[in-house]
Protein backbone atom coordinates (compact mmCIF):
# COMPACT_ATOMS: atom_id res chain seq x y z
CA UNK A 1 0.00 0.00 0.00
CA UNK A 2 0.99 3.27 -0.99
CA UNK A 3 0.05 6.31 0.74
CA UNK A 4 -0.70 9.21 -1.24
CA UNK A 5 -0.48 12.24 1.86
CA UNK A 6 -1.49 15.92 1.61
CA UNK A 7 1.24 17.83 3.83
CA UNK A 8 -0.93 20.87 4.24
CA UNK A 9 0.00 24.57 2.88
CA UNK A 10 2.68 24.78 4.97
CA UNK A 11 3.37 25.15 8.90
CA UNK A 12 4.38 21.35 10.09
CA UNK A 13 1.49 20.92 12.59
CA UNK A 14 -1.07 21.42 10.27
CA UNK A 15 -0.77 17.83 8.76
CA UNK A 16 -3.21 15.48 9.50
CA UNK A 17 -3.43 13.23 12.02
CA UNK A 18 -3.40 9.96 9.60
CA UNK A 19 -0.95 11.94 7.95
CA UNK A 20 1.46 12.22 10.54
CA UNK A 21 1.07 8.65 11.82
CA UNK A 22 1.46 7.67 8.13
CA UNK A 23 4.90 9.53 8.14
CA UNK A 24 5.93 8.05 11.25
CA UNK A 25 5.72 4.31 9.94
CA UNK A 26 7.13 5.28 6.91
CA UNK A 27 10.11 3.44 5.22
CA UNK A 28 10.26 5.06 2.20
CA UNK A 29 9.33 8.82 1.66
CA UNK A 30 9.06 11.03 -1.60
CA UNK A 31 7.68 14.57 -0.77
CA UNK A 32 7.81 17.52 -3.20
CA UNK A 33 10.46 19.52 -1.91
CA UNK A 34 9.78 22.49 -4.16
CA UNK A 35 7.11 23.44 -1.72
CA UNK A 36 6.15 21.05 1.33
CA UNK A 37 8.20 22.15 4.60
CA UNK A 38 11.10 20.08 4.96
CA UNK A 39 10.16 20.07 8.61
CA UNK A 40 7.43 17.77 7.81
CA UNK A 41 10.33 15.14 7.42
CA UNK A 42 10.59 15.32 11.82
CA UNK A 43 8.00 13.02 11.69
CA UNK A 44 9.72 10.41 9.94
CA UNK A 45 11.75 7.52 11.51
CA UNK A 46 15.18 6.89 12.07
CA UNK A 47 16.68 5.39 8.70
CA UNK A 48 13.42 5.88 6.89
CA UNK A 49 14.48 6.72 3.08
CA UNK A 50 13.69 10.25 1.82
CA UNK A 51 13.46 11.26 -1.58
CA UNK A 52 12.53 14.86 -2.76
CA UNK A 53 10.61 14.31 -5.99
CA UNK A 54 11.45 18.26 -6.97
CA UNK A 55 14.29 16.64 -9.12
CA UNK A 56 12.60 13.62 -10.33
CA UNK A 57 10.55 12.26 -13.06
CA UNK A 58 7.57 10.49 -12.69
CA UNK A 59 9.27 7.47 -14.06
CA UNK A 60 11.91 7.99 -11.16
CA UNK A 61 9.36 8.41 -8.64
CA UNK A 62 7.10 4.99 -9.42
CA UNK A 63 11.11 3.40 -10.03
CA UNK A 64 11.60 4.33 -6.02
CA UNK A 65 7.80 3.57 -5.26
CA UNK A 66 6.99 0.38 -6.52
CA UNK A 67 9.58 -1.43 -6.01
CA UNK A 68 9.02 -0.61 -2.56
CA UNK A 69 6.06 -1.57 -2.12
CA UNK A 70 6.38 -4.78 -3.88
CA UNK A 71 9.43 -5.90 -0.77
CA UNK A 72 6.79 -4.82 2.12
CA UNK A 73 7.89 -1.38 3.07
CA UNK A 74 5.68 1.32 4.06
CA UNK A 75 5.47 3.95 1.45
CA UNK A 76 4.50 7.55 1.86
CA UNK A 77 4.22 10.44 -1.15
CA UNK A 78 3.68 13.65 0.52
CA UNK A 79 2.46 16.33 -1.90
CA UNK A 80 2.11 19.72 -1.05
CA UNK A 81 -1.44 21.31 0.17
CA UNK A 82 -4.50 18.76 -0.93
CA UNK A 83 -3.14 16.16 -3.38
CA UNK A 84 -6.57 16.73 -5.25
CA UNK A 85 -5.43 20.16 -6.41
CA UNK A 86 -2.39 20.41 -9.39
CA UNK A 87 -1.16 17.46 -7.13
CA UNK A 88 -0.37 15.32 -10.40
CA UNK A 89 -1.52 12.47 -8.97
CA UNK A 90 -3.87 10.76 -10.83
CA UNK A 91 -0.75 9.80 -13.18
CA UNK A 92 1.23 8.44 -10.25
CA UNK A 93 -2.69 6.33 -9.55
CA UNK A 94 -2.74 5.26 -13.03
CA UNK A 95 0.53 3.89 -13.19
CA UNK A 96 0.12 2.17 -9.71
CA UNK A 97 -3.28 0.15 -11.03
CA UNK A 98 -1.41 -0.95 -14.42
CA UNK A 99 1.47 -2.16 -11.67
CA UNK A 100 -1.24 -3.68 -9.33
CA UNK A 101 0.01 -1.62 -6.50
CA UNK A 102 -2.91 -0.74 -4.30
CA UNK A 103 -2.50 3.15 -2.27
CA UNK A 104 -4.88 5.51 -0.72
CA UNK A 105 -5.04 8.91 -0.18
CA UNK A 106 -5.01 11.25 2.37
CA UNK A 107 -6.28 14.46 2.57
CA UNK A 108 -4.22 17.75 3.26
CA UNK A 109 -5.09 21.25 4.12
CA UNK A 110 -4.87 23.02 0.62
CA UNK A 111 -3.30 26.08 0.29
CA UNK A 112 -6.36 27.96 -0.83
CA UNK A 113 -7.63 27.39 2.81
CA UNK A 114 -4.75 28.16 4.33
CA UNK A 115 -4.62 31.83 2.29
CA UNK A 116 -8.00 32.22 3.75
CA UNK A 117 -7.01 31.60 7.44
CA UNK A 118 -4.18 33.98 6.81
CA UNK A 119 -6.84 36.69 5.56
CA UNK A 120 -8.86 35.49 7.98
CA UNK A 121 -11.92 36.05 5.41
CA UNK A 122 -14.65 33.88 4.48
CA UNK A 123 -14.84 32.88 0.87
CA UNK A 124 -18.90 32.47 0.82
CA UNK A 125 -20.85 35.56 1.98
CA UNK A 126 -24.28 35.76 1.67
CA UNK A 127 -25.12 38.50 -1.24
CA UNK A 128 -21.28 38.99 -2.31
CA UNK A 129 -20.52 35.41 -3.60
CA UNK A 130 -21.76 31.93 -3.11
CA UNK A 131 -18.94 30.34 -5.62
CA UNK A 132 -15.04 29.77 -5.42
CA UNK A 133 -13.77 29.73 -8.36
CA UNK A 134 -10.38 27.66 -8.09
CA UNK A 135 -8.03 28.48 -11.43
CA UNK A 136 -4.66 29.49 -13.23
CA UNK A 137 -3.36 31.45 -15.43
CA UNK A 138 -2.06 29.06 -18.71
CA UNK A 139 1.38 28.84 -17.95
CA UNK A 140 3.95 26.06 -19.42
CA UNK A 141 0.65 23.85 -18.90
CA UNK A 142 -2.28 25.16 -20.77
CA UNK A 143 -5.85 25.49 -19.72
CA UNK A 144 -8.52 24.43 -22.16
CA UNK A 145 -9.57 27.06 -23.75
CA UNK A 146 -13.35 27.17 -22.61
CA UNK A 147 -11.58 27.76 -19.23
CA UNK A 148 -10.50 31.21 -20.11
CA UNK A 149 -10.23 33.60 -17.25
CA UNK A 150 -11.73 35.94 -18.90
CA UNK A 151 -14.83 33.57 -19.10
CA UNK A 152 -14.76 32.88 -15.66
CA UNK A 153 -14.53 36.34 -14.40
CA UNK A 154 -17.61 37.43 -16.07
CA UNK A 155 -19.06 35.73 -12.91
CA UNK A 156 -17.52 38.22 -10.59
CA UNK A 157 -17.73 35.80 -8.11
CA UNK A 158 -14.94 34.78 -5.52
CA UNK A 159 -11.45 33.47 -7.12
CA UNK A 160 -8.59 32.03 -6.29
CA UNK A 161 -5.55 31.98 -8.54
CA UNK A 162 -2.93 28.93 -8.53
CA UNK A 163 0.52 29.10 -9.87
CA UNK A 164 0.40 32.52 -11.23
CA UNK A 165 2.64 34.74 -9.44
CA UNK A 166 4.68 35.35 -12.17
CA UNK A 167 2.01 36.46 -15.26
CA UNK A 168 0.29 39.25 -13.03
CA UNK A 169 -0.05 41.58 -15.82
CA UNK A 170 -1.83 39.25 -18.43
CA UNK A 171 -4.03 38.24 -15.23
CA UNK A 172 -5.65 41.59 -14.26
CA UNK A 173 -6.30 42.32 -18.20
CA UNK A 174 -7.53 38.86 -18.36
CA UNK A 175 -9.97 39.83 -15.11
CA UNK A 176 -10.98 43.09 -15.70
CA UNK A 177 -12.19 42.07 -19.68
CA UNK A 178 -13.90 39.63 -18.28
CA UNK A 179 -16.50 42.74 -16.79
CA UNK A 180 -17.75 41.93 -13.46
CA UNK A 181 -14.51 43.34 -11.90
CA UNK A 182 -13.41 46.46 -11.89
CA UNK A 183 -9.59 48.29 -10.85
CA UNK A 184 -11.08 48.74 -7.34
CA UNK A 185 -12.18 45.51 -6.97
CA UNK A 186 -10.61 44.07 -3.65
CA UNK A 187 -7.56 41.57 -3.70
CA UNK A 188 -4.83 39.83 -2.07
CA UNK A 189 -1.61 38.04 -2.46
CA UNK A 190 -0.97 35.85 0.58
CA UNK A 191 2.99 34.23 0.34
CA UNK A 192 3.77 31.34 1.74
CA UNK A 193 0.33 30.99 3.50
CA UNK A 194 0.63 29.02 7.07
CA UNK A 195 4.55 29.23 6.75
CA UNK A 196 6.48 30.91 9.51
CA UNK A 197 7.50 33.38 6.53
CA UNK A 198 4.00 34.25 5.39
CA UNK A 199 2.76 36.97 3.82
CA UNK A 200 -0.48 38.91 3.68
CA UNK A 201 -0.61 42.03 1.08
CA UNK A 202 -4.02 43.48 0.70
CA UNK A 203 -4.63 45.51 -2.54
CA UNK A 204 -7.56 46.03 -5.99
CA UNK A 205 -7.04 44.53 -9.03
CA UNK A 206 -5.78 47.77 -10.17
CA UNK A 207 -2.83 47.91 -7.69
CA UNK A 208 -2.30 44.08 -8.01
CA UNK A 209 0.94 44.25 -9.79
CA UNK A 210 2.28 47.01 -8.34
CA UNK A 211 2.06 45.16 -5.01
CA UNK A 212 3.63 41.85 -6.25
CA UNK A 213 6.65 43.75 -8.04
CA UNK A 214 6.85 46.18 -4.58
CA UNK A 215 7.07 43.05 -2.34
CA UNK A 216 9.05 40.74 -4.70
CA UNK A 217 6.40 38.09 -4.83
CA UNK A 218 7.13 36.10 -7.91
CA UNK A 219 6.35 32.27 -6.53
CA UNK A 220 4.78 30.29 -3.63
CA UNK A 221 1.65 32.67 -3.58
CA UNK A 222 -1.68 33.16 -4.33
CA UNK A 223 -4.15 35.67 -5.55
CA UNK A 224 -7.78 35.59 -4.35
CA UNK A 225 -9.86 38.42 -6.07
CA UNK A 226 -13.24 39.56 -4.97
CA UNK A 227 -15.78 41.16 -2.61
CA UNK A 228 -14.80 38.77 -0.47
CA UNK A 229 -12.26 41.08 0.76
CA UNK A 230 -14.64 44.08 1.00
CA UNK A 231 -16.93 45.28 3.65
CA UNK A 232 -20.26 44.89 2.52
CA UNK A 233 -22.08 41.20 2.92
CA UNK A 234 -25.50 39.94 4.45
CA UNK A 235 -25.85 38.26 7.78
CA UNK A 236 -26.56 34.73 7.46
CA UNK A 237 -29.75 33.03 7.27
CA UNK A 238 -28.73 30.08 9.76
CA UNK A 239 -27.82 32.25 12.84
CA UNK A 240 -30.48 34.63 12.07
CA UNK A 241 -32.69 34.78 15.65
CA UNK A 242 -35.95 35.00 13.04
CA UNK A 243 -34.76 32.12 11.20
CA UNK A 244 -36.35 28.11 11.67
CA UNK A 245 -33.50 25.48 10.89
CA UNK A 246 -33.57 21.98 11.43
CA UNK A 247 -32.41 22.17 14.49
CA UNK A 248 -33.22 25.29 16.02
CA UNK A 249 -37.11 27.14 16.09
CA UNK A 250 -37.23 31.02 15.08
CA UNK A 251 -37.28 33.43 18.17
CA UNK A 252 -38.43 36.31 16.67
N1 LIG B 1 -1.80 20.96 -3.97
C1 LIG B 1 -1.41 22.30 -3.60
C2 LIG B 1 -1.16 23.19 -4.79
C3 LIG B 1 0.04 22.80 -5.61
S1 LIG B 1 0.34 23.86 -6.96
C4 LIG B 1 -2.47 22.88 -2.64
O1 LIG B 1 -3.49 22.25 -2.38
O2 LIG B 1 -2.25 23.98 -2.14
C5 LIG B 1 1.54 24.96 -6.32
C6 LIG B 1 0.97 26.35 -6.18
O3 LIG B 1 0.14 26.39 -5.04
C7 LIG B 1 1.99 27.45 -5.93
O4 LIG B 1 2.52 27.92 -7.15
C8 LIG B 1 1.18 28.50 -5.25
O5 LIG B 1 0.38 29.21 -6.18
C9 LIG B 1 0.25 27.65 -4.43
N2 LIG B 1 0.74 27.43 -3.06
C10 LIG B 1 1.15 26.27 -2.51
N3 LIG B 1 1.44 26.43 -1.20
C11 LIG B 1 1.20 27.73 -0.93
C12 LIG B 1 1.25 28.53 0.27
N4 LIG B 1 1.61 28.00 1.44
N5 LIG B 1 0.90 29.83 0.18
C13 LIG B 1 0.49 30.37 -0.99
N6 LIG B 1 0.41 29.67 -2.12
C14 LIG B 1 0.75 28.38 -2.11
Amino acid sequence: MIHFVGAGSGAADLITVRGARLLGEADVIVYAGSLVNPQLLDYAKAGCAVYDSAKMTLEEVLAVMIPAEKAGKAVVRLHTGDPCLYGAIREQMDALDAAGVSYDVVPGVSSFCGAAAALKAEYTLPDVSQTVIITRMAGRTPVPERENLRALASHGSTMVLFLSTGLIPKLVEELLAGGAYTADTPAALVYKATWPDEKVFRCTLGTLEQTARENGVTKTALITVGGFLGTDYARSKLYDPGFTTEFREATR
